[in-house]
């Protein structure tokens, strides 16, 4: 096996990182930063999303696994005190692979298109002004939405800022989209639907509208454009994530532990 280990910038991060490379070194497994097979990532989830856009180009053939170091660790099923059960678990093996679709998000104007991929969420926000836009799905109208923002959820990111938002949980390994609307203006003049919408994976939803002020946020990063776009397509995408979990691993008891107790 051909592996890469990312930690978060600590020292304790990195001395389990230092501990994990050369335990499996010791087993005879390559270390490769170029073309890992597996990369194990020592952090939290702030440290998936990060290695997953790093890694974007080339997600499809890598397998991510990870320790969590005190954050709230959804993506991570180990702790720093199971480096030797998580060698060993995948050095036979003994693992869960899941997959997790990832969402696309093609930002489209006069005469240019721009295309991304993200995790958890798309959020096309307007913090200062009224953002109106029309949403559509599979090209049909839904409502005409007057608020502070949009955000498209995959299921794997329903946990996320979407469930901040009053969005359903949904079980990471369905294929879904889940459209939730921040602060909505509801009153005798603008009404929108008020509740989150969860879709078929299948579906396109589209915005259409003025986004010369929106900030366009995904997973942890912004995209920054100087182009007036008038058109927001998001579908599920053809590309996954492969996160590796312990073999234990149950949903109603990871969202328990992440949101009701430890
Ligand atoms: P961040 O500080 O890296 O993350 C904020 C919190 O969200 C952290 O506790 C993180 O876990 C947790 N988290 C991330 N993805 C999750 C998931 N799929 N399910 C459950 N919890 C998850 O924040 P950031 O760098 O600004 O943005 C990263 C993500 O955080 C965004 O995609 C967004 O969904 C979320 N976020 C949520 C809010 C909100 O709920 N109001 C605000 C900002 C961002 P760790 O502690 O393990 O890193």
């Amino acid at each position: 096996m051909k592996f890469q280990v990312i930690a978060r910038d600590n020292e304790e991060s990195k001395e389990v990182a230092r501990l994990i490379t050369n335990k499996l070194r010791a087993r005879d497994q390559i270390f490769d930063e170029v073309l890992p097979d597996v990369i194990i990532f020592i952090g939290g989830d702030g440290t998936f999303l990060r290695v997953v856009h790093e890694q974007i180009k080339r997600i499809n053939q890598i397998k991510l696994v990870g320790v969590n170091l005190g954050a709230l660790g959804f993506f991570c099923d180990y702790n720093k005190d199971e480096i030797s059960l998580l060698v060993e678990d995948i050095l036979t093996d003994n693992v869960l692979e899941k997959k997790y679709r990832l969402l696309d998000v093609k930002l489209i104007g006069k005469d240019f298109s721009e295309q991304f991929n993200a995790v958890n969420e798309v959020r096309i926000e307007n913090p200062f002004h009224t953002l109106v836009c029309e949403v559509n799905i599979n090209g049909q109208k839904l409502e005409d939405y007057h608020g502070n923002g949009i955000v498209v959820a995959s299921s794997v990111g329903s946990s996320a800022y979407n469930k901040s938002l009053g969005g359903a949980l949904i079980e990471c390994e369905i294929p879904l989209l889940e459209l939730t609307e921040i602060a909505p203006i509801q009153n005798a003049v603008y009404q929108s639907l008020g509740s989150s919408l969860v879709m078929d994976a299948k579906n396109v939803v589209s915005l259409n509208g003025d986004f010369s002020r929106i900030v366009v946020g995904y997973d942890h990063l912004i995209h920054v454009f100087d182009k007036k776009i008038d058109h927001v397509e998001i579908t599920s995408s053809e590309l996954s994530v492969c996160l590796l979990r312990k073999r234990s691993y149950n949903y109603v008891d990871k969202i328990r532990k992440s949101f009701v107790a430890r």
